[in-house]
């Protein structure tokens, strides 16, 4: 067997890993362990079309490898072609802009911005130390999702807040979904080599959700901010509203400001306007059936973005690409198409039967558009795999 990569992303409460073989192209395994922290936590393995199930007795992140080593002791061919593990990190800070072999001097300073991504780096740091015992003499990486945006200018970066905020405490946009951006610039560049000196808008449209302008081939804005909460509505986060807001909502319903924020990140978006659900094939359904409020949902989220595309469009010198990515920009033809239709003062058109289509890559901009507006499927594991191939390789 080819030598293999294994990719891992610990989320707060969740565990999704992959082996990819055939320098990062082909999937020989994905599963995920989630409910982590609750008592009925499964971990589910997916391998050649079927599934296979567990209970983790013990539902921690650190039961979730043990038992992913221990299924792999049991295929040894799967086990003897790892050749490194990339580990998927939420929040690098301004100390990581690019990915990195781990040592505990790299975990020492994952940990030093934990308090930007308090769910996650705890649960990243975890994965990883397990990870090194258990697979001993196996090169590991992190690969950061701030990353690709280490290249925006202070301008865009700081928040008008007083200096002194930053100076002390590192309060600024670091952006996220990078290691998605970055794949999709390099799909784009395979596609249309030309892009690398081009202007590239990109939305990445999924539960969380973020735009990003690529200006020749570099991060030089992104609508997500020193947590994922900034920019655009999402499935359950508000994106950006008057800060004020915080307060207001505290004060009105009697909650702390912990828990107000709680409402802005879990209760708000697609699921505090439609009353219905954060998940947009749902709210689709209940459209089609006559839902007025899903429908308000769908095109308060296609404006939204609309806006922050143009927004992040001043940081370019042309717009020459617009790529929509994730599960909504890769599926929804409605959202596409609202997106769409509150760009046309910037002369980007879509064709209707190339928008019907989904899933694949393909270009959908109608004859009259100055832009190519692009589908692209994203691949965040196969950018971490090559990412870990890179650099255990040097
Ligand atoms: P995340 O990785 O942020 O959790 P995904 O990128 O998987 O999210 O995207 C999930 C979203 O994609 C959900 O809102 C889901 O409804 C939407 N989606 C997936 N398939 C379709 C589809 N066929 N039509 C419309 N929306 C879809």
């Amino acid at each position: 067997m080819s030598d293999s990569i294994l990719v891992i992303n610990c989320g707060s409460s969740s565990l999704k890993f992959a082996v990819l073989c055939d320098e990062g192209q082909s999937v020989l395994l994905e599963g995920i362990a989630d409910r982590l922290g609750y008592t009925n936590s499964t971990l589910t393995f997916k391998k050649d079309g079927n599934k296979e199930s567990i209970h983790l007795k013990e539902g921690t992140h650190k039961s979730a490898v043990a038992e992913i080593k221990k299924w792999l002791s049991d295929r040894p061919a799967i086990l003897d072609s790892l050749t490194g593990i990339g580990h998927r990190v939420v929040h690098g800070g301004e100390t990581f802009s690019q990915s990195v072999l781990i040592d505990q001097s790299v975990i020492d300073d994952i940990a030093e911005c934990a308090n930007f991504a308090p769910l996650h780096s705890p649960a990243h740091i975890i994965g990883m130390n397990v990870a090194i015992e258990l697979f001993p003499g196996i090169p590991q990486v992190a690969v950061f999702d701030t990353a690709f945006h280490q290249t925006l200018a202070a301008e865009q970066y700081l928040y008008p807040i007083p200096m002194a905020l930053y100076r002390q405490h590192h309060f600024r946009k670091y952006g996220f979904h990078g290691t998605s951006y970055r794949y999709i610039s390099r799909r784009l560049a395979e596609l249309e080599p030309n892009s690398l000196q081009q202007g590239v808008l990109v939305a990445h449209l999924g539960n969380g959700a973020s735009t990003c302008a690529i200006n020749k081939g570099q991060s030089t804005d992104t609508s997500m901010g020193i947590t994922p909460l900034e920019g655009l509505m999402m499935g359950t986060r508000c994106g950006s509203l008057d800060p004020s807001l915080l307060s207001f909502i505290a004060e009105a319903e009697g909650i702390s400001s912990a828990d107000a924020l709680d409402v802005l990140n879990k209760k708000s978006g697609l699921l505090g306007i439609s009353e219905l659900s954060n998940d947009c094939r749902t709210l689709e359904e209940a459209m089609a059936l006559g839902n007025e409020q899903a429908k308000l949902a769908l095109d308060m989220f296609a404006i939204r973005t609309a806006k922050y595309l143009v927004s992040a469009a001043t940081t370019l010198d042309s717009i020459d690409h617009l790529v929509f990515t994730g599960g909504i920009g890769e599926n929804s033809s409605y959202v596409r198409a609202a997106i769409c239709q509150q760009l046309k003062a910037f002369n980007i058109y879509i064709d209707g039967d190339k928008n019907s289509l989904r899933g694949a890559t393909m270009s959908i901009e109608s004859k009259q558009s100055h832009v190519k507006v692009w589908i692209i499927p994203t691949n965040e594991e196969l950018m971490i795999a090559l990412d870990t191939i890179h650099l255990i390789r040097q």
